[in-house]
């Protein structure tokens, strides 16, 4: 594409964010990254309430100029009551294809207390890249603590934040 202040070609490179948050639900399972963890307790919400999976889908339609995962998989439609938070990427990164763009990487942070991801990491990376039908090496997860603050430090539910980078297949010309 052409840049409209210098008039050089680019390629059509696109980042998008998305952020999620759930309270925790000791009645729920909790899934993360498309992971069970049967030790700990589960997130409300509408779907598997996969907070890492919700906030990479709201990165990738804001990427594609799309709007946000409300638009798209609204609470209360019964097609997505339930849904597995790898069921909506896939959804998700279709729509991303159709308007023309690939994903060339996604980085994911893990906000809470517990549980602690490290020994899971690459297995909960690798789901998520699965579901995009994207290599393992397009995403990177970590996590933090925010040192006993907020309601993350207060145990009281997870958050999750994504960061993508999409590039337009038809570039540059
Ligand atoms: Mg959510």
């Amino acid at each position: 594409m052409t840049s409209r202040t210098t008039g050089l070609q680019w390629p059509d490179i696109r980042c998008g964010s998305g952020f999620d948050a759930h309270v925790f639900d000791p009645q729920r399972p909790l899934f993360l990254a498309g992971l069970e963890f049967p030790e700990e307790p589960g997130l409300k919400g509408h779907s598997d309430a996969d907070v890492l999976a919700h906030a990479l889908v709201d990165a990738l339609l804001g990427a594609a100029g799309l709007g946000d995962i409300g638009r798209h998989f609204p609470p209360g439609d019964p097609q997505w009551a339930g849904a597995g938070g790898s069921s909506l990427l896939a959804a998700t990164m279709i729509k991303v294809r159709t308007q023309g763009y690939e994903l060339m990487n996604a980085d994911l942070t893990l906000i809470g207390e517990r549980p602690k991801i490290a020994p899971h990491r690459k297995v909960m990376a690798a789901n998520l890249a699965r579901a995009l039908d994207a290599p393992p090496e397009a995403v990177n997860l970590k996590a933090t603590t925010t040192e006993g603050l907020g309601f993350a430090g207060r145990r009281e539910g997870l958050a999750a934040l994504a960061c993508v980078l999409l590039i337009g297949r038809r570039h540059p010309e």
